[in-house]
């Protein structure tokens, strides 16, 4: 019976009223099992969905039979008429609570051992234990959900950027490394003992070539990989689309991802609205003291500092005077009176986001109450700062006072905290912006030099190409972050298509000529043969799925994800080569401990 069942199988979630009558054929795993003693029902699960089989010991003994001896998970077969729930035992809350089958045969495909966990307990059980069993966690309705949701965000991309005269190329795994950036993965090549092969970071150098080859319009889902150390949202192999374009300029780059986020989010039912808000760097940084603003609510940085520049309050007036910068959250809705308790509780969030002091100030309506500041601060200091900040009667004021840079990290990180805890995000909301006009550069203290902020192929602005030697730290690049409710989602820019530029900004960040040559010549003397202006973008596609999920993590959505350590709990990798393996690669293997008497 089951090669029967098996090729003509119906859907079990597919099934409906309008096949009442009809004998079908059903095959899926038991989602959940009922011996109501007479009665035996078994909810029936497969990828479509679930119906309800129900096995009556006086109608079938040898069904009833076969139920009474199955348990969750077993995998089984039937066949047998579509039939009408009786009158007060339908379900209205599932797709196919109408309907159940009485199955006329049963054939038991396979069994199932006791599970590590139960399925419609997943939540409550360690992230490892699913991990490990990720073949039973993957059986789970949202994981389904998860990876079909995935599938049709895909889709969508596909669909779209093919009907926009895309096409899919694929680039290799086995590269070279790169020195800028994160830290490579590497793979020995056995064909040249002692050499490397690099797991792409991104395709970036080749969807470039791609464009002097005269591709045009490129687009890949492509698996990149970064050694880094993993934090909450990140995977060592993640998943992005990637988009480049030939004679183009940033408009036509941000019109064609509009376009394929209009799709991915239709993928959930909204319809978002385009174009985007654009944001400059500067401005999103002064406003929202973030690069990626969630603009759901409010909640912007004031600025204090030209008030503070002349006010009796030492800690102001010196880090104003000395071009440093005071700033304040205004909290609106009776925050004036809040517990001491909460207030401290914000000072501490502000000094573990490297705050030295939370200044605050409430405009009760019995007076100003202050954490010991407003003393020494006169009546018109008070009237002008409610002013800047628009606080009115009852309203609260966090100030900090400190670099720019660090006012800004502050605050920032303090305005998500604050609407999340005092619930001011309207989360119906799907607020997309996007932030250009970044710095080219940023000096890293770590490695003592400055670094591209996207990466050393983004051109600069055409009239800052002269800022490249002079005062590279002010020069912009025609770079463009997507940002969506907070969450930076994509990023590209405009590339350098001129071999001069591109080796001046290499040597912006250090790259000395010989550096450049060995690690980029293959990009130099690709730019020198005729490479057309060009640009392009990468959208994070976990991200995406994750956000449109509402998930907390993006291994939720990624069917075989790794763990913060960068491990597989199912497959055990990374695990130990063996000697054979290792000697072929001209390799030894290093033991961990070392003898004693080494
Ligand atoms: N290659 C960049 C990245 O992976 C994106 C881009 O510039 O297109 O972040």
């Amino acid at each position: 019976m089951s090669k029967l069942v098996l090729k003509n199988k119906s859907g079990c979630g597919a099934l409906s009223v309008a096949a009442e009558g009809n004998q079908v054929s059903v095959a899926g795993w038991v989602n959940a099992r009922r011996d109501l003693g007479g009665l035996i029902f078994i909810e029936l699960r497969d990828a479509s969905g679930k119906i309800q089989l129900v096995a009556d010991p006086n109608r079938n003994k040898q069904v009833h039979d076969i139920f009474s001896t199955v348990r969750s998970e077993y995998v089984i077969a039937a066949i047998g008429c579509v039939s009408k729930r009786p009158a007060g035992s339908e379900n209205t809350e599932t797709p196919t609570g109408l309907i159940e089958i009485y199955p006329e045969e049963v054939e038991l495909l396979n069994t199932c051992k006791p599970l590590p966990f139960q399925l419609d307990q997943a939540c409550q059980v360690d992230e490892a234990l699913r991990l490990k069993y990720r073949f039973l966690d993957l059986r789970r309705d949202e994981m389904q959900y998860n990876l079909l949701l995935r599938h049709r965000i895909m889709q969508a991309m596909r669909h779209y950027l093919d009907k926009e005269r895309f096409i899919e190329v694929e680039t290799p795994i086995l590269s070279k490394a790169t020195p800028e950036g994160a830290r490579d993965f590497l793979v020995p090549s056995r064909l040249n003992p002692g050499t490397w092969y690099a797991l792409p970071q991104s395709p970036q150098l080749f969807k470039q070539t791609l464009m002097i080859s005269g591709i045009e319009r490129y687009y890949q889902i492509a698996r990149c990989f970064r050694d880094e150390d993993l934090r909450a949202d990140r995977q060592p192999e993640f998943t992005q689309l990637d988009v480049e374009m030939s004679f183009i300029d940033e408009d036509d780059v941000m019109a064609v991802t509009e376009g394929v986020l209009l799709e991915v989010f239709r993928c959930i039912g909204v319809e978002l609205t385009v174009p985007f808000r654009h944001l400059k760097y500067d401005e999103a940084m002064e406003r929202f003291g973030s690069d990626k603003p969630d603009l759901r609510y409010d909640l912007e940085l004031k600025d204090l500092t030209d008030i503070a520049k002349t006010c009796q309050f030492n800690a102001f007036q010196a880090v104003a005077t000395a071009g440093g910068q005071v700033k304040a959250l205004c909290i609106p809705d009776g925050n004036a009176s809040v517990s001491r308790k909460q207030l401290d509780l914000w000072q501490q969030a502000a000094r573990s986001a490297g705050a030295k002091g939370l200044v605050w100030l409430g405009f009760g309506t019995d007076g100003v109450r202050s954490s010991g500041v407003a003393q020494h601060l006169s009546g018109q200091e008070l009237d002008l700062m409610k002013q800047a900040t628009g606080a009115g009667e009852g309203d609260l004021i966090l100030i900090v006072a400190d670099t720019a840079k660090d006012v800004a990290n502050i605050l920032g990180r303090l305005r998500c905290k604050l609407a999340e805890e005092l619930k001011l995000i309207d989360t119906t909301r799907h607020e997309l912006v996007w932030i250009t006009d970044f710095p080219m550069f940023e000096f890293d203290e770590k490695e003592g030099r400055l670094m591209a902020v996207h990466h050393p192929f983004t051109s600069p602005r055409l009239d800052h190409v002269q800022l490249l030697e002079s005062e590279p730290q002010l020069a912009k690049a025609r770079a463009y972050d997507i940002v969506y409710n907070g969450v930076e989602i994509g990023g590209g820019s405009i590339r350098i298509h001129n071999q001069e530029v591109q080796s001046r900004a290499f040597a912006a960040i250090g790259l000395t000529a010989e550096v450049a040559r060995d690690k980029f010549g293959f990009l130099l003397d690709a730019l020198e043969s005729g490479a057309p202006p060009h640009g392009g973008i990468a959208l994070g596609l976990d991200r995406i799925v994750m956000l449109l999920v509402g998930g907390r993590s993006i291994r939720d959505v990624i069917a075989f994800p790794k763990t913060q350590s960068g491990s597989c709990l199912m497959t055990g990798a990374p695990s130990e080569a063996g000697e054979e393996q290792l000697k072929e690669l001209k390799m030894t293997s290093h033991p961990a401990v070392l003898p004693s008497n080494c």
